[in-house]
């Protein structure tokens, strides 16, 4: 039994990981360091920051927020923001947008631009989230 958590970071060195704190893809570099830290984090910025810790509580807003409305109906980040944050919305629209690539690797719900699923997390411009 012991090989087996061997086994499972092998697998883990070849494959692209989702950083738990903003939820952007990267590449696990298997040189950098054998640190559990390494693969669940895309840098030390946000194994710092740790926001899944500090900020799940901005994916229940989120959830929170589509739930009132009808299944089908998107929102913009920008819609929780001011919810939470009426005074200095744009401050949080990153953690807003981290929390939301979150709950898309938790299936919970899809992010969208002009009316279509974003393929990628890198997404660039303006986007929506939807329940899944
Ligand atoms: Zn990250």
């Amino acid at each position: 039994m012991s090989n087996i958590p061997k086994l499972f970071n092998a697998l883990l060195l070849d494959m692209e990981s989702f950083c738990q704190s903003c939820g952007r893809p990267f590449t696990y570099d298997p040189k950098r360091s054998g640190s559990e830290n390494v693969v669940k984090y895309c840098s030390k910025k946000c194994r710092r920051e740790k926001r899944d810790k500090k900020e799940s509580f901005l994916e229940e807003e989120i959830l929170n927020l589509l739930m009132s409305r009808d299944h089908d109906k998107t929102i913009c980040p920008s819609e929780v923001a001011r919810l939470l944050y009426p005074d200095d919305f744009k401050n949080y629209m990153e953690d807003i947008r981290c929390a939301g690539r979150r709950l898309v690797l938790k299936e919970k719900i899809t992010i969208t631009q002009k009316g279509r699923e974003v393929d990628t997390l890198n997404f660039k411009g303006p986007i929506r989230f939807k329940l899944k």
